[in-house]
């Protein structure tokens, strides 16, 4: 096991205050920004829906303000500045990995990754991934053909270059009377400070937190590329992309109250993930329900013993404490918490470990399933990837101790889309 050479001290960028971001503020913000231009508070509202509803990008293009207004605005130094794509990765299985630019002028990039028709599982119940994703949905979007991990530079903020590559879902055909379903993986911050093992993200360190506009920005700009119609589509949000939500707590819950308050989307088909930062936990558990998204634990171990060596977090915060700090949670009718278990292969899929697996879920008495995650490999890990019949054995032993599991499909693996394979790689 490595080091940890990482820090649990946030970095945010100083810098970002002397950039004025329009996205990113809620309605009340900005209410009080255009009062301090010296215009009626009503005036935030219309900012909030042309930025938020209508996902205007561009200032000048928010013509519900008065064009002297936008001007002025201007002048003062404010803009939009909402994250874009800068560059697209599509997997011969339909996922898209995107690196979207930040707000925070450092060059930095995050990644987001789209997984047409769910994923298995991933949106925390496993039943409202996409009716798709076991294979007999009759509603299922009919994906493009995508050519093999092919990579899309997206200039100067804009989709033009999609030509030739075949933009998914944008054209008619597609769209034609199906609702899109898909799932949104979406980053908190840039690398990771928690230094899991087995994990690629971990390896690039904390660079910085993301600002709530970055992670909110991240859904609007693959809405956008996927023409997605909220209300309509069913797109599940995981917080699940790089890095450690629960420590950048305050930027990711503004980026939920945004989604939920000023996009229109609800917090039932978001599901955000934790290693087990158990003040974070301790503070989501007070979240009203309005604003509380899906809790999902990444468990990967059967005991401490082990899930120390993986993932040197549970030596602070192990497993009893982690449990502890969920049981709070007012959890809504047919809710469960979400077990996430990462197989490692011959150190974590053994049959001895599934069974004390679904004894230790037992024994925590809470309403509860299970993803089974099989590991996805990344350049320098040493870890296996487990056979197939032994994910399938681990998850029939916690089936038969009454536990509902599911087995997480690898997503976009050729193009390091899949669950801990993002670490801004560019190349194939
Ligand atoms: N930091 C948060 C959320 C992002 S990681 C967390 O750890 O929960 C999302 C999920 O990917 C976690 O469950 C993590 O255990 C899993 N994961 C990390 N690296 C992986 C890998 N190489 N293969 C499969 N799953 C992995
Ligand atoms: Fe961070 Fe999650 Fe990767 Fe662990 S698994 S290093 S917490 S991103």
């Amino acid at each position: 096991m490595r080091e940890n050479p990482s820090q649990f001290v946030p970095l945010d960028v100083p810098s970002l205050q002397s950039r004025k971001s329009l996205f990113g503020l809620d309605a009340e913000a900005l209410a009080a920004c255009m009062v301090e231009a010296g215009e009626p508070a009503w005036r935030g509202r219309q900012l909030a829906e042309a930025l938020y509803r209508q996902r205007i990008a561009e200032l000048d293009a928010i013509t519900t303000l008065p064009k002297a207004l936008r001007q002025r605005l201007a002048s003062e130094g404010w803009q939009v500045d909402r994250p874009a794509i800068a560059q697209v990765f599509q997997s011969a299985d339909g996922t898209e990995r995107y690196l979207v630019e930040g707000q925070c002028g450092d060059g930095l990039t995050v990644e987001t990754v789209w997984m047409p028709e769910g994923d298995d599982g991933e949106s925390g119940d496993g039943s409202d991934a996409g009716g798709g994703s076991n294979g007999n949905g009759s509603e299922t979007l009919r994906a493009p053909s995508y050519p093999r991990f092919s990579a899309e530079r997206v200039g100067n903020h804009q989709l033009g270059s999609t030509q030739g590559l075949g933009a998914p879902g944008l054209d008619s055909e597609t769209r034609e009377h199906s609702r899109q379903r898909a799932t949104l993986c979406v980053s908190s911050q840039v690398g990771c400070a928690v230094n899991c093992d087995f994990c690629l993200t971990a390896r690039l360190g904390l660079q910085r937190n993301l600002t709530a506009g970055e992670i909110a920005g991240q859904v609007l700009a693959v809405f956008d590329r996927h023409a997605v119609e909220v209300g309509r589509d069913r797109v599940n949000l995981v917080f699940m992309g790089m890095g450690e939500p629960f420590l950048n707590y305050d930027n990711f819950m503004d980026a939920v109250r945004l989604l939920v308050r000023e996009v229109g989307l609800s917090p039932q088909r978001m599901t955000v993930s934790t290693s087990g930062i158990v003040p974070g936990i301790e503070r989501f558990a007070a979240e009203p329900p309005e604003f509380r998204p899906k809790l999902a634990i990444s468990l990967n171990a059967p005991n401490d013993a082990i899930r120390s060596q993986i993932m040197p977090i549970n030596r602070k915060w192990p497993i009893a404490a982690v449990i502890d700090a969920v049981r709070p949670i007012k959890l809504r009718p047919r809710e469960r918490i979400t077990f996430e278990y990462v197989l490692l292969g011959g150190v974590t899929d053994r049959p001895e470990h599934a069974v004390e697996v679904a004894r230790l879920i037992r024994r925590t008495g809470l309403p509860a399933k299970v993803n089974l995650i099989a590991w996805n490999p990344g350049p320098g890990i040493e870890y296996a990837t487990p056979q197939t019949e032994a994910v399938e054995a681990f998850r029939q032993t916690l089936a038969d101790a009454g536990i509902p599991a599911y087995v997480r499909k690898p997503r976009g693996r050729d193009i390091y889309a899949a669950c801990g394979q993002l670490k801004r790689t560019v190349e194939g």
